[in-house]
């Protein structure tokens, strides 16, 4: 049961820093997956008709119940008059909580155009939460493009929500941060409870009233490793992390929830008997799709902050073999489990300079290309394999019961590759 390569696996290899081109979405993209867990939550975003586009076609229309986003536009003539703008907004959180009274936390989402970046949110939130308080809170972030990748909206919300949450007594405690769809976390909990760890606390919380408490006895775990802010504030609270590869295969897994279990003085032999039978499943899940990927290269644009967990387990727990894993940062606080355990050989980059990046995928032509959407399509024209990595957030990928979806993730593409020549041959 290790996911631990033996020696230092990637910890000491050098990292290739660009700072060039980014080809991203902005962190706007992550209301897309936070509004949804938050279910008493609205995202307000401040900003351009472009932000209101880009959240309508990536969001798409909801027919059946009221969006719980939406944007309040500024035009450029606004910026003639900043207090006409401070009013318009207090005009519209009015009319939009007065309308859904079902709203008890509102965050003010800023973009990255200019007259927005003129306003001052954070003073927007303080007056609002006082005018609508205390029934809603209004809490602001950024999700703003000028920030360099799409997770870090999810990052500098969950970072916003750390000093709201409720002063923890001397129990120790577990908080869990990163949002999970429903149906993961509560196989997450369900683990954690047979392990015999109860009250666990998320982040974020599905509802106001069920943020988790914090305090020096708390110890929190990240389930994403693009929290950056969010493992600074929670540190900043007083709570103290524990260090774990991401939940990633059978061995991610094993790993994070034995990290979480050592913490709270599991003996080894019950976490053994909890395990056993999940991991087990998961490893003959990986294994049914061993034969499309074992062997195989793959190559990391710098994307989701997700490529060195993914890239670790795609090494260690499916036999491929890394050329480059980019990132836009490498956060060795929160990744030092993950390079440790990575296979040893590939190139490790963070930032970007896409255009050199892409010279050198075109040079290493892999057998797979994990990249952004706009890259995505001029690479396969050159005969790429490509696999979009925004799919990886919106797909359930953590934990045992995902362990073969996710090795799916990355064999498709490959087969459907196989299955194209063939076609093309006979
Ligand atoms: S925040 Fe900036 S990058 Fe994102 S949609 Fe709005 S204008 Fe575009």
């Amino acid at each position: 049961m290790s996911a631990a390569a033996p020696g230092p696996g990637c910890t000491r290899t050098p990292v290739l820093r660009e700072r060039g081109q980014h080809e991203v979405f902005c962190g706007l993209t992550s209301i897309i997956w936070l509004h949804r867990k938050m279910q008493d939550a609205f995202f307000l975003v401040v900003g351009s008709r472009t932000c209101a586009h880009l959240l309508q076609s990536a969001a798409g229309v909801m027919i059946f119940a009221e969006p719980r986003f939406g944007t309040a536009i500024l035009e450029e003539s606004d910026l003639a008059g900043l207090t006409d703008s401070h009013d318009a907004l207090d005009a519209e959180v009015a009319r939009l909580l007065a309308r859904r009274p079902d709203i008890r936390q509102l965050f003010l989402v800023g973009s990255c155009p200019s007259e927005v970046i003129k306003l001052d949110l954070a003073r927007a939130a303080e007056r609002l939460s006082a005018l609508h308080g205390p029934h809603v809170q209004v809490i602001n972030y950024s999700g703003s493009g000028i920030e360099t990748t799409f997770t870090q909206g999810e990052d500098t919300c969950l970072a916003a929500l750390a000093p709201t949450l409720p002063e923890a007594g001397d129990t120790p405690g577990l908080v869990i941060a990163g949002a999970l769809p429903d149906v993961v976390e509560d196989q997450m909990l369900r683990l954690l409870s047979d392990l015999g760890i109860e009250d666990v606390g998320l982040l974020p919380g599905r509802t106001r009233d069920n943020r988790p408490p914090l305090g020096p006895n708390t110890r929190f775990a990240l389930t994403q490793p693009f929290l950056g802010e969010t493992h600074g504030a929670l540190i900043r609270r007083g709570a103290q992390p524990i260090a774990a590869p991401m939940p990633f295969g059978a061995d991610g897994t094993t790993e994070w929830l034995w990290a979480i279990a050592r913490e709270f003085g599991v003996p080894r032999d019950r976490f053994e008997a909890v395990t056993d039978a999940p991991r087990k499943r998961a490893e003959r899940a990986i294994a049914a799709r061993a034969d499309d990927l074992a062997g195989r290269s793959v190559f990391f644009f710098p994307d989701s902050q997700l490529e060195l967990p993914l890239a670790r387990f795609l090494t260690r727990e499916c036999g491929m073999r890394a050329v480059e894993i980019g990132t836009p940062y490498l956060h060795r606080a929160i990744l030092a489990p993950d390079l440790a355990a990575l296979a040893p050989g590939p190139r490790l980059a963070e930032g970007q300079d896409v255009e050199r990046q892409l010279d050198r995928a075109r040079a290493a032509r892999a057998d797979l290309t994990v990249c952004g959407l706009g890259l995505a399509n001029p690479l396969e024209a050159e005969g790429l394999v490509t696999k979009w990595a925004i799919e990886l957030v919106f797909t359930p990928v953590h934990f045992y019961e995902q362990a073969g979806d996710l090795a799916e993730l990355f064999a498709r593409p490959l087969r459907r590759k196989v299955r194209l020549r063939f076609e093309a041959a006979s």
